[in-house]
């Protein structure tokens, strides 16, 4: 405790001699001490001279030594913005555009939206005076719809290029054409330690940079056997080494939101019931969904004599640094998409990360001194059960938005992919456009087809907006705006769950969840997502299309009710195969809007015995 009072004592004594030089001035100069003390700073001038020669470079180099943060400022210090021309930088994740961004606005003593912008989907923070633009990789992809050279830009750097997301795949194949007809746009492709040899292979040999890393020894330690509760076992190792070992910050990894939620209280309510017995322990979340001042919070300096334990999903992996951390603890798990091109099921499942992965987050705990790392897996489980590295994205999920996009922008079959999607999932997203008649029967774009490009949503949502127009508009666009929220506009906390779900029940109307989500009732919502629909059948639902085997989602409205027919948004697995957002319909609604899609003896009622009543009707609607 003596300890505790005499930091503070001094720490205000310094506080009060500070407002000598204005607050404002000392903190510049601080950032500034900062920016210099970088791992990339001594290699300002040679990166310079580099990016001067080559047009095409890759750059690698260890997470948080400053590529993101820094080296678009340097380019603009170096006349590359001259003529009001933009320095644009993608990043995968929303957070990370956001949170550089603004890091960066204060390190410029600018404010964010001026000079600095960064524009995710739904949120364009920049101005007329924007020269430095953060943005996501799917918002750059978008910009080749209006501005197929990319004309405003002078660089583009490809950020954060070692998470093969969808996005940046594109992006690497956009780009690399481009770059042939406008031999004054410089590309960067910057990545942590991880794959540079096959973007530079890809990018015809372009010469790699390094940014040689400044970092300390991991130590790192494995369970004896494996863990049967890995969250469990979190809350445990962060008390461990709270009161064990000496000061330095923690950071978790989890898989998302909820197990975040869950951790961050188990750890508070335990520090609780410990009291003063245990030194201050300060819990942080960090995920995509959190409000952006609570994500701003991680970065606080720790206050003496406490620790910071950060709780995050792999966002803190390579995209965020927080300055510190001294001890990671890795469960080994992470959130990945996965998507099966013959069932159209797209799935997010808790799986194992790869070691690549593994080797990143342990490496966060080496940058400001030597660190530890305690991975709640056995060193066999690292050898033998995890990948090398993750596959990428574009071998994973469902294309119908790229493809479309492609479709208008570029030409799709002689499309340079780094690594090219299954040929299933292709044909499959080609199918779905053709159906919604975004392309016509010879592959070709459609008027409606191009629209809908224009939309930065999934073709079925755009579809849907479209075919709304002079009837519904304002309804449909609240449902899609409603349904392009990720996850869901219902929070749903553990220690409110009883709360949370009577106020939702309160929103329930007869209908369906999109009708839930606004109140009103509509058939325009067929008309994208026709392609959508299931049928009841024994238990369950069937898909019409694929006869796979679904079940409405337990949040559901229509949980009791079970329709008869209905659309669904979109497929997740993750107890069984649920359908999210449903919205019930009549069989023949499908015939009017598809009638090139559906027959009508594939609508045909099958299980007459169980409801005789609707059977007579459907029939009579079929004619
Ligand atoms: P890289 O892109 O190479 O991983 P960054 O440019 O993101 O590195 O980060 C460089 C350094 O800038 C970090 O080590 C950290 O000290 C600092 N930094 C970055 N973002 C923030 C932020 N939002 N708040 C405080 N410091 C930050
Ligand atoms: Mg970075």
């Amino acid at each position: 405790v003596s300890t505790a009072i005499t930091m503070k004592g001094t720490r205000s004594e310094k506080d009060q001699e500070a407002p000598a030089l204005s607050q404002a001035e000392l903190k510049k100069q601080s950032m500034q001490e900062v920016r210099r003390s970088l791992p990339i700073f001594p290699y300002r001038e040679d990166l310079l001279a580099a990016i001067h020669e080559h047009q095409i470079l890759v750059i690698e180099g260890e997470t948080g030594s400053g590529k993101t943060t820094q080296i678009p400022q340097y380019l603009l210090e170096d006349g590359y913005t001259k003529g009001g021309m933009k320095i644009g930088c993608t990043q995968p994740r929303r957070v990370a555009a956001m949170s550089v961004a603004a890091r960066v606005a204060e390190e410029m003593s600018v404010k964010l939206g001026n000079e600095v912008g960064y524009s995710i989907r739904f949120e364009d923070c920049t101005s007329e005076r924007t020269v430095l633009k953060y943005m996501t990789d799917g918002m750059l992809l978008r910009e080749f719809l209006t501005e197929p050279d990319l004309a405003s830009y002078s660089v583009i750097i490809i950020d954060e290029a070692h998470e093969r997301t969808l996005h940046t795949d594109i992006l690497f194949g956009l780009i690399k054409d481009i770059a042939r007809f406008r031999p004054d746009l410089k590309v960067l492709v910057a990545s942590a330690t991880l794959d540079t040899e096959r973007f530079s292979c890809f990018f015809d040999d372009a010469p790699v940079f390094r940014i040689p890393g400044r970092r300390f020894p991991v130590d790192i330690f494995y369970t004896k056997a494996p863990e049967a509760d890995y969250l469990e076992a979190c809350v445990v190792s962060v008390l461990q080494i709270h009161v064990t070992q000496s000061p330095g910050d923690i950071l978790v990894f989890l898989t998302g939101q909820e197990e975040i939620e869950a951790c961050c209280e188990l750890l508070q309510e335990r520090c609780r019931r410990l009291g003063s017995k245990i030194a201050e322990l300060l819990v942080l979340p960090i995920y995509a969904n959190l409000p952006s001042d609570m994500q701003a919070k991680i970065f606080n300096p720790t206050p003496p004599g406490a620790r910071k334990v950060v709780v995050a999903t792999n966002i803190a992996e390579t995209s965020l640094t927080i300055d510190g951390i001294i001890y990671v603890i890795d469960p080994g798990f992470c959130k990945q998409k996965s998507y099966n091109a013959r069932t159209g099921m797209e799935s997010l499942i808790v799986t194992p990360c790869s070691r690549a992965s593994a080797n990143q987050r342990a490496g966060r705990a080496g940058r400001v001194a030597a660190g530890k790392c305690f991975r709640l897996y056995t060193a066999w489980a690292f050898k033998h059960e995890m990948e090398e590295t993750t596959v990428p994205e574009i071998q994973r999920t469902n294309l119908g938005n790229v493809v479309l996009l492609l479709k208008s922008i570029n030409d799709l079959i002689h499309f340079d992919f780094m690594d090219p999607p299954p040929h299933e999932t292709l044909v499959l997203a080609l199918e779905q456009l053709y159906a919604l008649g975004a392309l016509n029967h010879l592959g070709e774009l459609t008027k409606l087809g191009r629209r809908m490009a224009e939309l930065p949503v999934d073709p079925m949502l755009s579809k849907m907006i479209l075919a709304s127009e002079y009837k519904c508009s304002e309804e449909v666009l609240t449902i899609a705006a409603m349904l392009s929220v990720n996850n869901s506009i219902f929070y749903r906390p553990k220690d409110k769950v009883v709360h949370a779900d009577n106020a939702r029940m309160n929103f329930v109307v007869p209908g369906g969840d999109h009708l839930v989500l606004l109140n009103v009732y509509t058939q325009a919502i067929t008309a994208g997502y026709f392609y959508h629909t299931a049928r009841l059948s024994k238990g369950g639902y069937k898909t019409v299309k694929h006869q796979q085997t679904v079940y409405v989602h337990p949040n559901s409205s229509l949980f009791e009710e079970q329709p008869r027919w209905l659309i669904y948004h979109e497929l997740v697995f993750t107890t069984k195969e649920f359908m999210r957002q449903v919205i019930e319909i009549e069989s023949s609604w499908l015939l009017e809007v598809a009638p090139h899609y559906y027959k009508s003896k594939e609508l045909e009622d099958s299980s007459s015995k169980k409801m005789p009543r609707k059977q007579g009707k459907t029939k009579e609607e079929l004619g």
